[in-house]
């Protein structure tokens, strides 16, 4: 998967779009990120004894990696991500400005 826990990435389609946001689980199996302040779902957590009270978290549901694009953080711009080899290790490149990532 292209894009990994830490990055910053830009929402491009679905009702979030046009948000920003730090990637803060990655899925890769699924091809799912969860954003920090995106896709909030509200959910009810229980009390766990008589003395505490329910109560509601707000969670980020995980969205599928296709709806984003990464904000490089050499440019500053929302990019495609490449690839590039080097002595056998693989590299992230923004397409953009050709800088690692
Ligand atoms: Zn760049």
């Amino acid at each position: 998967m292209k894009i990994k826990k830490g990055d910053t990435v830009l929402i491009i389609s679905g009702k979030d779009k046009g948000k920003k946001g730090k990637v803060f689980e990655a899925f890769p199996v699924q091809d799912k990120i969860a954003i920090e302040g995106v896709n909030i779902v509200k959910k009810h957590r229980k009390a766990k004894s008589e003395k505490e009270k329910g109560q509601v978290v707000e969670v980020p549901k995980p969205i599928d990696v296709s709806n984003v694009k990464i904000i490089c953080p050499k440019c500053s711009k929302s990019v495609r991500v490449g690839y590039k080899i080097i002595e056998n290790k693989k590299y992230r490149v923004c397409k953009k400005c050709k800088q690692e990532i």
